[in-house]
């Protein structure tokens, strides 16, 4: 028994049939529930089968949406410097993209270049972002990035492991580099697109959305397509408007293959 309950945090969906006046398959395996006998019916769908097409059925929606919804900042022009991406990034960082978009023309106009921050203290920087909050740890840290890149001319290393190691650079703004420096189909995987994906795919397996397989290779694949920019940010954008903490289902177009959904109606 415990075996067959294990089946079913697989890779692979089964399906119990309760019997019907004597009508169980005698092909399948019996087993009893409460006195109640089901068939372990050998149907099985693979998780990645389902995926695949949740997978299509998601992309083409959101990036149809986003043609209509989607929002305007400005480090999404195609003018945006590395620089300027990067940085818009990190205060994207547990702050409103609408403040983000504000704040940022002053910083760039202080700020232009990796350059010109590499010359401000600590407490400068500090200073000058305090109106955004979390100015402290953000200040401390962006001063050390950019003492950094100071001293590589601007230039981030070429692996992967070794750009994590630079202050700032944790997994996130790593992926956004990737996206937007190198054009690697890499997804901005913060906790708003993981609630998008959670709710439409189905549970993460681990708290921690960085070392979470499930949800990261999710990420990975759902962004695996030539428009992986445009719908990183439709994903972020349907999270900011749409799958909100309090999600507005009523509207949601993706509401028909949507696992959280199915499960709020069905339950
Ligand atoms: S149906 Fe609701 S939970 Fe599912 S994706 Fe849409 S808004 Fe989010």
């Amino acid at each position: 028994m415990a075996d067959f309950f294990n089946a079913f945090k697989s890779e692979e969906s089964h399906f119990l049939s309760p019997g019907k006046g004597g009508q169980l398959n005698p092909d399948y395996p019996i087993i009893t529930i409460n006195n109640i006998p089901f068939t372990i019916t050998v149907i099985k769908y693979s998780m990645k089968t389902i995926h695949e097409e949740k997978i299509y059925f998601f992309r083409n929606k959101l990036l149809g949406w986003y043609k209509e919804e989607g929002r305007s900042f400005p480090w999404r022009k195609n003018t945006a410097s590395n620089y300027e991406l990067i940085m818009a990034e990190i205060f994207l960082q547990r702050t409103k993209a609408e403040t983000v978009a504000n704040f940022l023309p002053r910083f760039f106009k202080k700020y232009p270049n990796w350059d010109e921050l590499g010359k401000a203290s600590e407490d400068e920087i500090k200073a000058f972002i305090k109106p955004l909050g979390l100015y402290k740890q953000k200040g401390k840290r962006i001063y050390e990035l950019a003492q950094e890149l100071r001293k590589r001319k601007g230039r981030f290393p070429k692996k992967r492991n070794e750009i994590e190691e630079i202050p700032m650079m944790g997994q996130y703004i790593t992926n956004a580099y990737e996206l937007y420096v190198l054009n690697k189909k890499s997804p901005l995987l913060d906790v708003n697109m993981a609630r998008v994906l959670e709710r439409f795919f189905g549970k993460r397996k681990k708290a921690d959305i960085r070392y979470d397989p499930y949800l990261q290779n999710l990420a990975y694949n759902v962004v695996n397509i030539n428009k992986s920019k445009e719908l990183n940010w439709a994903v972020l954008d349907f999270a900011a408007k749409v799958c909100k903490i309090k999600p507005l289902c009523n509207l949601c177009i993706i509401k028909n293959l949507c696992t959280y959904y199915s499960k709020a109606i069905y339950t």
